[in-house]
């Protein structure tokens, strides 16, 4: 029987998630959206249903997390953790808040932590506020994201902004003295009336102390760190087999593709180290994408040429600067030019699949929840780790095999692209 039920609001927070999980000795299956019809979830210690939900609007997020919450309680899971970026990445209209409240009121949980900290990942809380690479969230380069631009780090005021509810703190003064004084003050934030509550933690100590301290909680959230605490709280009941994620998993043979839509930071620096290194690389204009299919041929003949001929993988990408970001939005609005660029890697990745694809590295969370679902890959199986955060997965469940590393925008070092080919020839 499952026991942990994740529902993640990007494919690439679910993959982050599940490999935390894997890491620390639960089998995890991931799903593409709620499966339709019955599915062999595998034994899985861990279930992951990955949502495209972050940022559509609220009450379709709820509508997909309270179906995503069926479908887990259905294969058995114990507890529920709803997982969101660990930048907190909500628009002012939510998601965050009001599918959590949702998540509440059918679990009858009433009170829910909130802690997207992961150290590993360079994301640590202190007295509400989150820092990025120990720059305040505000002041770091996910005030320019293109769909959800956070430009205030206190998060219980953030979180305040998208709930109903009241919005409480576990500062890193109590997180600190370890899990009784974490659910001490717990229940004394219950006592007060607080629904939802900021959990501070910065470093891996500390992510496992909250993890011991909400181990009967029916509901938690937060970002993929947190998920380093859960696993022992089931190993401690005696229900977790002993569990070896890399052994046995092998690479589908067939050609590597790079698809790239994430503007990050992070993302446009491992583009430019992956052109020095040798990638042949084509870059989309958003302005012709805009305008007809012309851009998007012109794309896929480059890719039918360049595929056979480069011993590196060829590299799409859509990538540009804040400014450039900026222009294509004025003119077309934020959510439509989001749509413009997806549109087109789905049709991309449809067409590397034709032409004998079968290793795909994909940049942007938005991004990989377009391949993956131009693609129609219906689960994952988790393999090795080529970044924190980031594996290779394998599809599980279709006629064909398909590896996917997909990566969150802002993950990875400079030459993520060459290592993730790397690992898989
Ligand atoms: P990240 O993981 O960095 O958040 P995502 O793929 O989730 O990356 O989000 C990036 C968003 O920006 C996607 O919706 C993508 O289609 C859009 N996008 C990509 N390139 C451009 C561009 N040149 N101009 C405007 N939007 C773009």
């Amino acid at each position: 029987m499952t026991l942990l039920g994740c529902i993640a609001d990007d494919l690439t927070g679910a993959t982050d998630l599940a490999l935390n999980l894997v890491r620390n000795g639960m089998k995890t299956v991931q799903v593409s959206g709620v499966p339709e019809g019955e599915v062999d979830l595998d034994r899985a210690d861990a279930v992951v249903v990955a949502l495209k939900s972050r940022t559509i609007p609220a009450r379709a997020a709820v509508e997909q997390s309270l179906n995503a919450l069926d479908f887990l309680l259905a294969a058995g899971a114990e507890q529920i953790f709803f997982k969101y970026c660990s930048t907190f990445d909500s628009t002012d209209q939510g998601n965050i808040g009001p599918v959590l409240e949702a998540l509440q009121e059918k679990l009858r949980s009433d009170v829910a932590i909130a802690c997207p900290a992961f150290p590993e990942a360079g994301r640590s809380l202190f007295q509400g506020h989150l820092f990025v690479n120990g720059r305040l969230l505000s002041e770091s380069s996910l005030r320019n994201h293109p769909l959800t631009p956070m430009r205030d780090p206190d998060l219980v005021r953030v979180l305040q902004s998208q709930s109903a509810g009241s919005v409480g703190i576990v500062p890193w003064e109590t997180v600190r003295k370890g899990h009784v004084a974490i659910s001490e003050a717990i229940d004394a934030a219950r006592n007060e009336g607080r629904n939802l509550l900021i959990v501070d933690a910065i470093v891996d100590d500390d992510l496992r102390a909250i993890g011991q301290a909400v181990a009967g909680h029916k509901l938690i959230s937060g970002g993929s760190g947190i998920a380093i605490g859960l696993p022992e709280n089931f190993r401690r009941a005696g229900k977790l087999n002993p569990y070896d994620p890399v052994a046995g998993f092998d690479y589908p043979a067939g050609k590597g593709a790079v698809l790239a839509g994430s503007c990050s930071e992070a993302t446009r620096q491992q583009i430019q180290t992956a052109i020095d290194a040798g990638f042949p690389a084509f870059q989309l204009d958003p302005f012709k994408l805009a305008k007809g299919n012309a851009e998007v041929q012109h794309a896929c003949d480059w890719l039918s040429e360049t595929i056979n001929q480069a011993p590196l993988p060829p590299l799409v990408y859509s990538t540009a600067s804040p400014d450039e970001v900026r222009d294509f939005q004025i003119e077309y609005g934020r959510d439509r030019a989001g749509e413009i660029v997806e549109e087109a890697q789905k049709v991309l990745a449809r067409h590397l699949f034709g032409i004998g694809v079968r290793r795909f590295i994909v940049a942007g969370g938005e991004t990989s929840g377009a391949v993956v679902d131009a693609l129609g890959v219906p689960m994952l199986e988790i393999g090795p780790e080529i970044a924190p955060g980031v594996p290779w997965t394998r599809s599980i469940g279709g006629d064909e095999t398909i590896a996917l590393a997909l990566k969150s925008g802002n993950f990875g070092d400079a030459d993520f692209f060459s290592k993730a080919w790397g690992m898989s020839i």
